[in-house]
């Protein structure tokens, strides 16, 4: 039996702490309690504040996909302590509070629902490079290959960036069983807040609340359209397996758990994926 493919994947490690809630809280408490905002560097550059989102927003029939971030200071370090270790309110904190506009319009609480995930991965990002520089650190992490311990030092720059063919492109269609065809469209901050509200909801919960919410239409062999919302419990269960693979395939923006590092000791390649807990400690 193939497993499902489940949530976790569209929204990196975000929603991975939703379900390991341990592991979010534990992640959690160590950003808060290493607070590195007095570590900064002397002498240092005058960070790029500017972002380019993959889909950005349409206003009047324009695209704008150029966001302002800001460093975060010791008032936003204290509404992230107040965030706790929901996940939810961590994120939201840090665009909220992070992001100063994208295109015209200063960020709201609406605006950043607005955004496709990626797109809000994209200024996450942001907000740490200029925050906390442009590389990130481990101690001790072990090489699979030679299993030998070491420190590491990798660019964020490194770290896979999945581009859109066409930015303006809204549906994406994805070949079902029977020859029928379903009609997606990128998640964004709202659907990702309604699947995280579902406390203790299993993951074949979350995939019909997401499969429901990103789910245009169907089209059957005949070119004949349906869609409604009973639609996403009713789809066969492949086919939901491959609405959600898709979901996560298409969405642009870092992928945060595909970097990796070349180990010089064995020329090996060391996986190290990364959290939002990893990003801001
Ligand atoms: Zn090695």
């Amino acid at each position: 039996m193939t497993s499902a493919p489940d949530l976790r994947e569209l929204a990196g490690r975000t929603i991975d702490a939703r379900t390991d809630p341990e592991q979010a809280a534990a992640a959690s408490a160590r950003f808060l309690a290493q607070a590195h905002l007095d570590e900064r560097p002397e002498i240092e550059d005058v960070p790029d504040t500017s972002v380019q989102l993959h889909r950005g927003i349409l206003r009047g029939g324009t695209w704008y996909r150029t966001a302002e971030v800001r460093e975060l200071t010791g008032a936003d370090e204290e509404a992230l302590a107040a965030a706790g270790s929901s996940w939810p309110r961590i994120l939201d904190t840090l665009l909220l509070r992070g992001v100063c506009a994208v295109g015209p319009e200063p960020v709201t609480r609406a605006l950043a629902d607005e955004l496709i995930l990626g797109d809000r991965d994209q200024l996450v990002l942001a907000v740490r490079r200029v925050s906390f520089g442009d590389a990130i650190s481990y101690e001790r992490v072990r090489c699979p290959h030679c299993d030998e311990l070491s420190d590491v030092t990798v660019p964020l720059d490194e770290i896979p960036v999945v581009r859109l063919d066409d930015p303006d492109v809204e549906e994406f269609p994805v070949p079902l069983r029977h020859g029928r065809t379903a009609y997606l469209r990128l998640p964004n901050g709202a659907d990702q807040r309604a699947v995280l509200a579902l406390k203790d909801a299993s993951t074949a919960a979350q995939n019909t609340l997401m499969i429901g919410r990103c789910l245009l239409r169907l089209e059957g062999p005949d070119g004949k359209m349906s869609g409604s919302a009973q639609l996403a419990r009713d789809l066969p269960m492949a086919d939901r397996h491959t609405i959600v693979a898709h979901l996560a395939q298409i969405q642009p923006g870092p992928r945060y758990l595909e970097l990796t590092f070349t180990h010089e000791v064995c020329g090996g390649e060391v996986p190290l994926p990364i959290g939002i807990g990893d990003l801001f400690r």
